[in-house]
């Protein structure tokens, strides 16, 4: 039997007003926020974050969606015009070609649609676990969903809650501890607890909300 997280209730009330003192100062936020606001802007958004810091990705995201939001504008697109509209994200060549692909295969095989079915998501190229979790949360507004990036599978190792190599183990792990009712929030929670507190190195465990709780698994250096 999964055991339960102790403290969570705790735990996820001294993150939330925690951050919301901490938001993040990015002037791009709000204009993503209405750009950024259907299932295909926000799988588009979601592949050309893959390694890319998150202004960079805020911006890019905002010069291409802005006019070309539809699997139909984005197909009509050459291919270099997409590279310099999503330059300077990480393999933006890739990522161009990658998101003219995908537009295609939505217009033949969706109906121009981004399925909101999770495994019929995982079929569409470059889509792993983590941009279909995405997609069904924060495009389709699904409920049942844990998008696990790199900071909500590493904060909840070093919290001591499980004991995972990838982020798959821990998307599975945390489903099984994890009530429910925080699975709509834990994604936007640790990734802005991973950005400004539980830094991937050297965290900031001395002004850490919950370090009451934490048993630092993994820590070597702190600040
Ligand atoms: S105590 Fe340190 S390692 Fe633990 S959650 Fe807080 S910042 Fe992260």
């Amino acid at each position: 039997m999964a055991k339960n997280i102790e403290h969570i209730d705790e735990i996820f009330q001294l993150l939330k007003k925690e951050l919301e003192k901490l938001s993040r100062p990015v002037v791009s936020r709000s204009k993503w926020n209405e750009i950024v606001n259907t299932p295909f802007t926000t799988l588009i958004s979601c592949i050309l974050s893959l390694r890319t810091k998150d202004e960079v990705t805020d911006q890019a995201s905002i010069r291409l969606l802005k006019e070309y939001d539809t699997p139909k504008k984005i197909t009509n697109l050459p291919e270099k015009q997409i590279e310099s509209l999503i330059y300077p994200v990480g393999f933006y060549k890739t990522k161009a070609k990658r998101i003219k692909d995908i537009s295609k295969t939505l217009i033949e095989n969706y109906n121009g649609k981004v399925p909101d079915d999770f495994d019929e998501l995982l079929k569409l190229k470059g889509v792993g676990r983590k941009t279909a979790n995405i997609v069904m949360v924060y495009g389709h507004k699904k409920q049942g969903f844990l998008p696990i990036d790199t900071h909500c599978h590493k904060i909840p190792n070093r919290l001591g809650w499980i004991n995972t190599k990838t982020p798959e183990q821990t998307e599975e792990e945390l489903k099984k501890i994890l009530p429910k009712k925080y699975w709509d929030d834990f994604n936007h929670l640790f990734v802005k607890f991973g950005q400004t507190i539980c830094v991937p190195i050297s965290p900031f465990c001395s002004m850490c909300p919950i370090k009451k709780y934490c048993k630092q698994v993994s820590v070597t250096k702190s600040r």
